[in-house]
């Protein structure tokens, strides 16, 4: 039954058949590559009843084999390097990555130099940027929805607000 259920997604992914207009599903495998957890409270905020995501299809699910999206938040401490590479390379094809929070766009907020990995886009293609400390569940949700609307096979970047690199400037 599992296989037929992965097959039966597989197939979604080729075809398409997610359509637009939240009229998809996202699956997000969440990865706290080092953050102070600032930017997970935030993002819990956003599967509450006020925003209520899962009503336009996303859920977060415990595998990277099952999941559409690697959503990274924290700092990448030289630890979770490997894990984070880990599970990137489980996620099935098509597959993108969204870097939540100033600390995962690379701006040093916390730890030193010599602990962290670098920024999330360092390691991995980053799709989205969620810029902030911590990003409002507002521009989360918006993040989100995006994604959940645009075609799996596209390759698509999305920037939320201004450029991370610029934004880390203006924060020294
Ligand atoms: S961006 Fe801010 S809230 Fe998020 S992990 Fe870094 S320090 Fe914490």
């Amino acid at each position: 039954m599992l296989t037929l259920l992965r097959d039966l997604r597989r197939l979604r992914r080729v075809l398409d058949l997610a359509g637009s207009t939240h009229g998809g599903s996202l699956a997000v495998r969440h990865v706290d590559a080092g953050s102070c957890n600032g930017c997970e409270h935030e993002l819990t905020l956003v599967s509450s009843p006020y925003y209520d995501l899962q009503r336009f299809g996303l859920g977060v699910v415990a595998s990277p084999r099952h999941a559409d999206v690697l959503l990274v938040t924290g700092a990448v401490t030289t630890r979770m390097r490997e894990p984070l590479l880990v599970a990137y390379n489980a996620m099935p094809e098509p597959r993108r990555v969204a870097a939540l929070g100033d600390c995962a766009l690379g701006c040093n907020l916390l730890g030193t130099a010599d602990n962290l990995a670098g920024a999330v886009e360092d390691l991995l293609p980053v799709d989205v940027r969620i810029p902030g400390c911590p990003p409002a569940p507002d521009a989360i949700a918006a993040a989100l929805l995006e994604l959940i609307d645009a075609p799996l096979q596209t390759k698509m970047r999305i920037s939320a607000t201004r450029d991370s690199r610029l934004r880390c400037d203006s924060r020294r």
